[in-house]
């Protein structure tokens, strides 16, 4: 290492978390006790006393003043996937005319934004409009851009979550709870708190920003909704791994920087299967700091990009034809004792604490596969999963062959088998190092076993990870209920025995999840189907099961949702779903009869007049490929004509719909489909059209010129 080298290293240890009020800092800035109890609070979720809260927001004003902050906010996020923020700045003034800053413990504890703005869903009709935020300590607070932002969590008065931060709270605390009773049961007595860990590996595009500005369709869907495909795509797969581009990697190097300021452990950086695609990948944390700072990550990317002369795109499906972008969701859960409870152990009692937990999340995504599905249902995700390069909309699970030879030992009884050793059953002997599986083989699983985790590949780049965890972290709570309640009363002679009876039978009935072959096939979709696994398409498909009785169960049961919060969220979902389409079909007609028609009329004028001058000079034939071209526009512009008619009027029979459900199958069924067919007569004319008469930018040029 050269000694420039080593400056280096020194100075991004330096800018780590340099704009992070972390545990560091409240170490160095809080009187000791104070320290103490914020600690405990953070740790265990316990309430914080207002003395305490007073001397926090002191300590914290302190520092962010003296960092160049002059204001603070509330930060949420509410239910329409987004963050929100409020500013207010710290000043007060005084009767003489000046002004000291202030920064009360009340203030930092709770705020009153007006919610009445906000998706509700409802909850809005039967309770008061305002809403409050409350301080959520176990994500740490950070500067940004001259102000401190106090992560919070978003309630309605009468105490209904209006947001995604707290459900996935109670979520977390409760997989904790059933964890630790199953943990107590096993022998683990000195745990007394289980945290879900997550890792979500973000994708995204960058293109040209004066591109992007040329096209509506980016502008107002974040997707394109017309263009024919360029002469190359990406079957060459030379952009996976590639070198990055020298101005790409700028823009990576300060999206790394801005992100290690604000304490967001982006770790790995690659461009990705598609042309301009690229993926950042962060170190695991508890997955409600990683889900606050994935939502970061994905502002300082767009903010970073515009910087650099890019527009990203965070949209799960931006170009047809193209791969589109997901979010994998790592997930395990550890004990504060340090154990990740997904890692196969190295003795025998391990071995059988882990396979339960194996087992726990096989049961839990078996049960509850069709909440899974809709927790990353997205008019946008809609687009991606099911292609022919995202997960299937089937949910399953890939465990690997190693761990398979493991199951199907526990199945039959009968000894594993591994590498000419003979390997006794479940907790007589020690399980076999699983390896992590590096390679390819898996990509095409929704839910893969990944060696001390399990890698959810479904979410949507676009939106908020917090549901697929608060699901996911849900159903494994009840199924690891359901263990307890199995085992509870076990003498402790018996219980190594019925673990194995319990192992065995919980396999048997949820194996059907179990496929380890490729899930892009068509046969796969027919083995499903025989299997009993749902394939719900879309996410109208999907909706009614998030209000079933099973699922209006499960949340309830585990205080995650009530009940009225479980049928806002349906409203909510639903009605955003419809929007989306909505948008899209307005920005298809505008731009089909605005931009699209005004570039294929001037050419077909010039077409025309150049086969006229033809015509009079030369003899009939020579204008032979004018006319052809001429022909084939006019083809296309009869069609156009037509279906851009249909889509108008549909539109227009859309907002007669009154039920929500109904609403989101007809855009689904109908305006999908008619701005389809649209589409099928607009690319291939454009494909006939020099791009000198396209008032915006083509797929080739959107996608290959990156440098
Ligand atoms: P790969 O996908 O190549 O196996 P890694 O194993 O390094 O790569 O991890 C991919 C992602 O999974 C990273 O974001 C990483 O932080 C995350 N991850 C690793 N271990 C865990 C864990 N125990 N819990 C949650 N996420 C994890
Ligand atoms: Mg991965």
């Amino acid at each position: 290492m050269s000694s420039t080298d080593i400056k280096k290293t020194q100075s991004v240890t330096e800018l780590y978390g340099s704009l992070v009020f972390n545990d560091r800092v409240m170490r160095e800035r809080l009187p000791k006790d104070i320290y103490k109890a914020v600690h405990k609070t953070i740790m265990n979720g316990t309430h914080l006393e207002l003395d305490v809260a007073n001397s926090v927001a002191a300590a914290m004003k302190e520092w962010a003043v003296e960092l160049g902050a002059t204001h603070f906010t509330h930060w949420f996020q509410p239910m329409t996937g987004l963050t929100a923020e409020k500013h207010d700045s710290f000043l007060s003034p005084e009767p003489d005319g000046t002004v000291i800053m202030e920064f009360s413990g009340k203030e930092l504890v709770k705020g009153e934004p007006d919610a009445s703005s906000f998706p509700s869903g409802g909850l809005r009709a039967t309770f008061e409009a305002r809403g409050y935020t409350a301080w959520d300590p176990s994500s740490p607070a950070f500067i940004k851009d001259g102000t401190l932002y106090i992560p919070t969590a978003f309630i309605s008065y009468g105490g209904e979550a209006l947001d995604k931060k707290t459900p996935l709270l109670r979520s977390m605390e409760a997989l904790s709870n059933q964890a630790v009773k199953v943990l107590h049961l096993l022998g683990d007595a000195d745990v007394h708190h289980v945290t879900t860990t997550v890792g979500s590996e973000q994708e995204y595009f960058l293109i040209d920003k004066s591109m992007y500005m040329k096209r509506k369709d980016l502008l107002f869907c974040g997707r394109t909704l017309l263009g024919a495909p360029a002469p190359k795509g990406q079957e060459m797969e030379d952009h996976y791994f590639g070198v990055l581009k020298p101005k790409v990697s700028a823009f990576m190097h300060d999206l790394d920087e801005e992100l290690w300021k604000l304490g967001v452990p982006a770790k790995t950086k690659h461009n990705e299967v598609a042309p301009s695609q690229h993926e950042l990948a962060p170190v695991f944390e508890t997955a409600n700091v990683a889900v606050d700072h994935n939502q970061l990550t994905m502002e300082v990317m767009k903010k970073v990009a515009d910087k650099h002369g890019y527009a990203c795109l965070l949209h799960e499906k931006p170009f047809e034809g193209i791969n589109g972008s997901g979010k994998h969701n790592n997930w395990s859960i550890s004990t504060d004792t340090g154990i990740n409870l997904l890692d196969p152990g190295k003795k025998p009692a391990e071995n059988t604490r882990f396979l339960v937990f194996l087992m726990a999340v096989i049961t839990a995504v078996d049960d509850y596969a069709d909440v899974l599905r809709l927790s990353v249902a997205t008019a946008g995700n809609d687009h991606r999963l099911g292609a022919n390069e995202a997960p299937p909309a089937i949910i399953s699970i890939f465990v690997g062959d190693e761990l398979a030879a493991v199951l199907d030992s526990i199945e039959s009884g009968s000894d594993f088998q591994a590498a000419g050793k003979t390997q006794m059953g479940v907790g007589a002997d020690v399980l076999p190092h699983i390896t992590k599986d590096t390679t390819d083989r898996n990509r095409t699983s929704p839910f893969a076993f990944t060696g001390n985790k399990f890698e959810f590949r479904m979410p949507g780049s676009a939106v908020s990870v917090a549901n697929a965890n608060i699901v996911l972290n849900t159903a494994v709570a009840q199924a690891l209920s359901d263990i307890y309640e199995e085992l509870k009363d076990v003498p402790e002679a018996e219980l190594a025995d019925k673990v194995q009876e319990l192992l065995k039978e919980r396999l048997t009935a949820h194996k059907r999840v179990i496929f380890n072959g490729n899930g892009y096939t068509d046969e796969w979709v027919e083995e499903a189907a025989r299997r009993g696994l749902d394939n719900l398409k879309s996410l109208p498909d999907a909706m009614p099961r998030w209000i079933s009785d099973k699922s209006v169960k499960l949340f309830t049961t585990h205080k995650v949702l009530t009940k009225e919060e479980i049928f806002s969220r349906y409203e909510i979902l639903l009605e955003n779903d419809s929007k989306a389409v909505h948008i899209e079909a307005l920005t298809m007609q505008e731009m089909v009869r605005k931009d699209f028609v005004s570039g294929l009329l001037a050419y077909m004028k010039d077409l025309t007049e150049e086969a006229a001058g033809k015509k009079a000079f030369l003899s009939a034939d020579a204008c032979a490929l004018e006319e052809s071209i001429l022909k084939k526009l006019s083809e296309d512009a009869k069609e156009i004509t037509e279906k851009l008619a249909k889509l108008t009027a549909d539109t227009k029979l859309a907002e007669q719909q009154t039920d929500v459900l109904e609403c989101a199958k007809y855009y689904e069924s109908t305006i999908l489909k008619d701005m389809e067919e649209l589409r099928t007569y607009v690319d291939d004319a454009e494909s006939e059209i020099p791009d000198q008469y396209l008032p915006y930018p083509t797929y080739g040029a959107m996608l290959f010129s990156l440098r």
